[in-house]
């Protein structure tokens, strides 16, 4: 029934007003008591995980990356579906096993894990991928201390790139994984210092809309993974592959084609029955799991109109919400789609610039967009909003409040 209602990005419009989890915008503004806030549905995260599993093999592990959005209800949640939780502190480890995720789906990557973490990792039981060497000497004495041996899997900086990613994070010179002419030495220490060898972990990039270089750096994650191996101390178990799926925030962006991935996934579950005896294949998706199902809501406070443009100054901004200013990785400020939350698709529309109370005109939530028209009060909304928003922004900065979260 709901999909034949209007629709704004994943959500559903009813009586004008955006719908998340079954409730109009402003009863939910109502129920949660103040502005600005972050909604994320339940409902739609648990769609988008379904979709991918019915894209993939059944035999490809499917992990959620806790740092896209760490809200501790949203990764219980996502806990209940997926396989694993990838961790990149021990804040966020703490959040994982809170969730009731089991240790052995638990993994823990990050540049510079600090010696309390990667013994808080060996405890705890769960999966570390190792970025250096000091991190194998170092986990050597805590499995010695402990009495546990440290079950870890390798992060490879692989010799190649994750073409057309909005952010690069493997190829070259980066602080990410150890180079891969540099593993084979690093597999030796490994056994040589008696941990438990699990696998490698080739993560090379995030926000990729293609699906055709997210098959290729599959493929090519795989080779290598397969290459190293032959240096290995012991069988490989877990190969993760990555994830690096996007979601479309900009005009003319189209979504990912989750088909051609499924397919190249099949025909590599295929070649690592062949070519290793019982390893897990992973992906590690975060944006794309929760980004399109949240949204940031702010209160228009003041409308102002200077030299003929009129500003909607809100209680909302990039301090709650740094990506959709466009100071998140973006090279070319463009705008998150916005609305008015109780006016989206009908009614009279103006060409407004959404602004936040910061003395700084970085502070931006929407360049020139046009939305249906909106007074003092109005709910302004901020889509794309599930994944880096507010853990990924200065929440100090002019000391406002923090926003509050909810899941529906
Ligand atoms: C950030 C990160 C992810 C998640 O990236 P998304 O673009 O949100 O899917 C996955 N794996 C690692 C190692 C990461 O650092």
């Amino acid at each position: 029934m709901s999909e034949r209602l209007p629709r704004f990005g994943l959500f559903a419009v009813e009586d004008d007003e955006l719908v998340v989890g079954g409730v109009k915008l402003s009863r939910l503004a109502a129920r949660v008591g103040r502005t600005p806030f972050y909604a994320y549905d339940r409902a739609l995260i648990s769609r988008r995980i379904a979709e991918l599993r019915a894209a993939l093999p059944e035999t490809i592990s499917l992990h959620y990356a806790v740092k896209a959005n760490p809200m501790p209800a949203v990764v219980t949640h996502i806990a209940q579906l997926v396989d694993g939780l990838d961790v990149a502190s021990a804040g966020e480890l703490r959040v994982a096993l809170d969730a009731g995720m089991s240790a052995h789906d638990i993994s823990f990557a990050g540049p510079g894990k600090q010696e309390a973490e990667l013994a808080a990792a060996v405890a705890a039981g769960i999966l570390i991928n190792i970025e250096s060497l000091r991190e194998v000497r170092l986990l050597e004495n805590i499995s010695q201390r402990l009495g546990v041996p440290a079950r870890v899997a390798v992060r490879v900086n692989p010799d190649f790139e994750l073409k057309s990613s909005g952010m690069r994070m493997g190829g070259g010179p980066k602080q990410f994984g150890i180079d891969a002419e540099r593993v084979p030495q690093a597999l030796e220490e490994i056994g040589r210092r008696g941990l438990s060898f699990q696998g490698f972990h080739i993560f090379s990039g995030s926000q990729n809309l293609r699906a055709a270089s997210i098959c290729e750096s599959q493929v090519k994650a795989f080779d290598l993974a397969s290459r190293l191996a032959q240096s290995a101390p012991a069988p490989v178990r877990v190969i993760n592959l990555g994830g690096g799926f996007g979601i479309p925030y900009f005009p003319g962006e189209a979504p990912l084609e989750l088909k051609p991935i499924g397919e190249n996934l099949a025909a590599l579950a295929q070649r690592a029955e062949r070519e290793f005896d019982r390893v897990e294949l992973v992906i590690e998706l975060g944006r794309y799991i929760v980004g399109e199902s949240g949204i940031y809501v702010c209160r228009v406070v003041d409308r102002k109109v200077s030299r003929g443009e009129v500003f909607l100054v809100t209680d909302g901004g990039l301090h709650h919400h740094l990506a959709a200013s466009g100071n998140f990785g973006q090279v070319i400020r463009k705008n998150y789609p916005v609305c008015n939350g109780t006016q989206v698709c009908s009614g009279p529309r103006e060409v407004v610039s959404v602004v936040g109370p910061l003395c700084t005109p970085l502070d931006l939530l929407g360049d020139r967009v046009e939305i249906g028209a909106a007074q003092e009060d109005s709910l302004i909304v901020v889509l794309q909003s599930g994944a880096y928003g507010l853990t990924a922004s200065p929440t100090r900065f002019l000391g406002h409040p923090e926003p509050l979260e909810v899941l529906l």
